[in-house]
């Protein structure tokens, strides 16, 4: 893969790329052709990175489909495959990690306290191996992208980060290679999260800055439901994801729900007061 972007790079093309865990879903395949329209090659990861998971947590069950995940990348105008070994990334007596430090023990770094240490660890490699122009991230793991975003910043990288907005099912559920995990009764009720969203977003419209009587609105809005346990619902600065009182500038509202029967969390976020 080095060696294929190096030639690229030499011929003068501009690479995209997007790092995904596979389980491929419309979600994935926007932030493909996102990529497609920014450079004139893509290159697309398939690696379900156990540095990000806890050893409690879900490696082993992810769902894992790299031949359908293949033909519908290919046809979708992904150039390049990439689909490392684990032991090739991570060999034995593999010592080094790359933390973006406070950012990453907050809201799902204080849930999966190893999580972003994992992913900066993985984006800071691929971007090693891969040496993209630019990478595209999706909107709904907004942490994600405010972490790598600060991770590029600091470690001079020279890629430009993309963020694609989030793909949702027709019921305004996002989607989620996770959403599998949901029993009938869940995935009923999970489109209750992004409505809850969208009501506090009008409610910011209509003049609403108070972040206590937003995450008030939400609160109400999802006690309607029994299975949808929110885990955390904040307002948070876009830049500094740090937590703010009255809304003066652009800022996100963030949930997170963990469902009742199969313990599956769900995560969404909408923006308000401007763009990411
Ligand atoms: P994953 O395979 O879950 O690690 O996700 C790979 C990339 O796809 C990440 O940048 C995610 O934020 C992005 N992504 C996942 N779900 C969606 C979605 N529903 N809409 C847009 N991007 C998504």
């Amino acid at each position: 893969m080095q060696q294929t972007s190096e030639q690229l790079r030499t011929s003068g093309k501009r690479i995209g790329f997007v790092p995904t865990m596979g389980a491929l879903h419309d979600g994935h395949l926007s932030l493909l052709h996102t990529a497609c329209q920014h450079s004139d090659v893509t290159v697309m990861s398939i690696f379900v990175n156990p540095a990000q998971f806890a050893p409690h947590e879900d490696f082993n069950t992810y769902p894992r489909m790299f031949e359908k995940d293949a033909a519908v990348a290919r046809e979708q105008g992904c150039d390049i495959l990439f689909y490392p070994k684990e032991d090739v990334l991570y060999p034995q007596g593999y010592k080094t990690f790359v933390t973006v430090e406070d950012l990453s023990s907050a809201f799902e770094g204080a849930v999966r306290p190893s999580h972003f240490r994992g992913v900066t660890t993985i984006v800071c490699k691929f971007f090693n191996i891969v040496a993209p122009h630019i990478a595209v991230f999706g909107q709904k793991d907004v942490q994600q992208v405010i972490i790598i975003r600060k991770m590029v910043h600091d470690l001079h990288f020279p890629v430009r980060i993309v963020v694609a907005p989030t793909v949702r099912e027709h019921d305004g559920l996002a989607m989620s290679s996770r959403n599998v995990y949901l029993t009938e009764k869940e995935r009923n009720d999970a489109p209750l999260m992004y409505q809850g969203l969208l009501k506090a977003q009008k409610e910011y419209e209509a003049g609403q800055r108070s972040t206590q009587k937003l995450i008030q609105s939400i609160e109400t809005f999802y006690a309607q439901s029994d299975i949808l346990e929110p885990e955390y619902i904040s307002v948070v600065d876009s830049k500094s994801f740090e937590t703010v009182k009255t809304i003066t500038a652009t800022a996100l509202i963030v949930v997170v729900c963990r469902t009742k029967e199969s313990r599956t969390r769900l995560l969404d976020n909408v923006v308000v007061g401007g763009a990411l």
